[in-house]
């Protein structure tokens, strides 16, 4: 199923990445459209003993912000690097979180919006592991 790519949410993440990236600590801005129809954006943590990725710092932002619920997120390089799909940790990360999440994958024509489970096929899902505490 294809779904309309949010162009508004990949303008905002590219506006941070724009404005706010400074240096080498922040090079990577995210933008997630939260179920509730706001927009949160996030830059990355960049360190040597494993910052956080904007995927990751948006996580929390939009958790300080009482947004739980993500539907689409998108991740936009520095120096107009355009959208940057996510690395292995964060669509770990980011299935586990939000099953139901789309991520802004490619460039120019081929922007699409695909489901987190489709960059991580065969996927170890954490909460299928977990014991019931009931
Ligand atoms: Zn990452």
């Amino acid at each position: 199923m294809t779904v309309p790519v949010d162009h508004d949410l990949i303008r905002a993440a590219a506006h941070v990445a724009r404005t706010r990236c400074r240096g080498d600590n922040h090079t990577m801005a995210a933008a997630g459209r939260a179920r509730d129809g706001r927009i949160i954006t996030a830059v990355n943590a960049y360190h040597f003993t494993g910052g956080p990725c904007a995927e990751l710092v948006l996580v929390g932002t939009a958790a300080a912000q009482g947004a739980y619920e993500l539907d689409t997120i998108v991740a936009v390089g520095d120096r107009d690097r355009g959208v940057v799909p996510p690395c292995g940790r964060c669509r770990q990360v980011l299935l586990d979180y939000f099953p139901g999440l789309r991520v802004i994958v490619g460039s120019g024509d081929r922007l699409r919006a695909v489901p987190v489970a489709e960059l991580l096929p065969e996927s170890y899902v954490w909460a299928d592991h977990q014991l019931d505490s009931d």
